[in-house]
């Protein structure tokens, strides 16, 4: 018998990185990746040579961006963070407004869904970042993006430095100071938006996408991002609807890994940044057209500008690139370009209208809080935000009551050509938490998957495929993400570090899987049973990530 062949050496384990980048770019999907990934030249080149998964699934129903954001650097689906939407409705709050937005203390009266009271109270988990404070208490944990609610779900309860965007100017938690890097970066945007700026440079190969496209009031598909401090849209609203946004987040990002000195320190720090600029121009523009070609283009500039100044710092900096959740093209352009049965979802499918027809056929006529800012109306019994998705049934109504209008809801919903099924809370709760490849999933273990029984309505609805849960196209708004479909699931996730040979893995993998593998690089030691996902050996040769 010939001698066994000793086992291949496996590659020396590098030590830890001293610096986490984690990245989500909203609304990157994987068919927005898809398109564009041949031109990239700039940062998503650089990680295309990474670890590259195409089909990582943010697996949950409700692909929104704040439960998305939720999953991504805590390693649980919404159903364990807590964050089932962006906004949901709790008819049993105290305050007049029964709406509650995903990022806001909606106990401090000054708070509303409009102006909230930004904090991370709804948050039933702890972050990656907070995770390592706990481990290594030097370790610092910053968190940075347009949107106040991606920068308090990627930073968690701790964050050492957080700012976001509000109204032409970044900004923190009530009475943190702003630092001398934001006050900076702030003069520089007041003078941007006072000056304003030309048209963007279209790269050659937008080519076909420069068409003009009808939505109703607006029209869409050949935008170039002139910021005119004259204009109708107020010039804060089109510098956060244009890639201007992502290079003044990346800025200050950038800032802040020198004032701070992160990955300097005794510990390994985390930097989560969340780049907004393509979900504004998605929805404001759809998918297809010119304004998201420059867009990607831009990004990919952007961030390969943004790696250089890591590069420069001389730290040893590992990124994570991923998405809170995917998106789709506004259905008019959908169904010339061969989705002949995109369409907008049907103004009657929302709560209140649904409501109202249900109160009227049972006789309901008690006076109840409206969903949302306003008096008690009669009738007012279903609340939802929008249409689809989640509806909340008044508590106010007696127990034979509940079980009548939740039992005409889902009639009305079923007989609607636009819904393609409808769960009961009761039918979702019982079902066992998803496990498994996300792209097999029925719908009611996505639906699982972002349930939370003290948050979530008594009724869910599923939109058909290609039926956009937006009625309307309005400036800004011509299409929307949040189904239940792939498309707003999918999304690429990439890892990457210097020296760590490069693979592509096709299989599906899930954003819950973040937070185990860069725990496994750092060595980060977490309780068993904190992660949804598992890790995942981002080493494209025999070294593990996971060992
Ligand atoms: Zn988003």
């Amino acid at each position: 018998m010939a001698k066994e062949a000793p086992a291949p050496a496996a590659d020396a384990q590098l030590p830890a990185p001293k610096l986490i980048v984690a990245i989500s770019v909203d609304q990157f999907s994987a068919d927005l990746f898809a398109e564009y990934r041949e031109h990239y030249t700039g940062g998503l080149a650089r990680l295309l040579k990474g670890a590259v998964f195409p089909a990582g699934f943010q697996s949950h129903a409700a692909t929104e961006t704040c439960p998305g954001h939720s999953t991504l650097m805590t390693g649980a689906h919404p159903a364990r963070t807590g964050i089932i939407a962006n906004t949901w409705v709790d008819l049993s709050a105290a305050r007049a407004e029964k709406k509650v937005y995903c990022v806001e203390d909606e106990s401090k009266p000054e708070s509303s869904t409009s102006k909230p009271f930004v904090s991370s109270v709804h948050l039933k988990v702890p972050t990656l970042g907070e995770w390592a404070k706990k481990q290594w208490p030097a370790s610092r944990n910053v968190a940075v993006s347009t949107k106040d609610r991606a920068v308090v779900m990627m930073g968690g309860h701790q964050i050492d430095a957080a700012f976001w965007y509000d109204r032409g100017a970044y900004t923190s938690f009530v009475g943190a100071p702003l630092p001398p890097e934001v006050l900076k970066l702030n003069d520089g945007l007041k003078a941007l938006l006072a000056k304003g700026a030309p048209a963007m440079a279209v790269p050659a190969w937008c080519g076909s996408r420069d068409r003009a496209v009808n939505a109703g009031a607006v029209t869409v598909g050949t935008g170039r991002f002139v910021l005119d401090p004259k204009g109708k849209v107020k010039p804060a609203d089109q510098l956060r609807i244009s890639p201007r946004a992502d290079a003044a987040t990346l800025d200050l990002a950038a800032s802040l890994l020198t004032s701070m000195k992160l990955g300097k320190g005794a510990a390994p720090d985390i930097l989560s940044v969340s780049l907004s600029a393509n979900d504004y121009v998605g929805h404001a523009y759809g998918t297809e057209g010119l304004e998201m070609c420059i867009q990607q283009h831009e990004l990919d500039q952007k961030l390969g500008a943004f790696f250089a100044k890591l590069d420069a710092s001389g730290v040893d900096y590992a990124v994570m690139l991923s998405a809170d959740h995917g998106g789709i093209d506004l259905p008019e352009r959908l169904r010339e370009q061969g989705v002949p049965e995109a369409g907008r979802g049907d103004a009657a499918l929302s709560g209140e209208t649904l409501g109202r027809a249900i109160a009227a056929e049972l006789g309901i006529t008690k006076p109840l809080p409206a969903c949302n800012l306003g008096p008690d109306v009669a009738g007012n019994i279903v609340c939802s935000d929008g249409v689809g998705g989640d509806y909340w049934i008044s508590p106010q109504l007696t127990p034979e009551e509940r079980a009548k209008v939740s039992e005409k809801l889902v009639a009305r919903l079923k007989a609607h050509p636009q819904v393609e099924a409808v769960f009961t809370a009761d039918e979702i709760a019982a079902t066992p938490y998803p496990h498994g490849h996300p792209q097999d999933w029925s719908l009611i273990q996505r639906a699982r998957a972002s349930f939370d029984p003290t948050r979530s309505g008594q009724v869910y609805a599923a939109l058909r495929r290609a039926i956009i849960a937006m009625p309307k196209a309005g400036p800004g708004y011509v299409t929307t993400h949040g189904s239940i479909w792939d498309y707003d699931r999918r999304v690429p996730m990439i890892f990457w570090r210097k020296g760590v040979k490069g693979m592509e893995q096709p299989q599906p993998v899930e954003t819950v899987d973040i937070a185990p593998t860069l725990a496994a690089m750092i060595g980060l030691k977490v309780p068993e049973g904190s992660f949804d996902g598992r890790c995942l050996d981002v080493d494209g040769g025999p070294a593990d990530t996971c060992r």
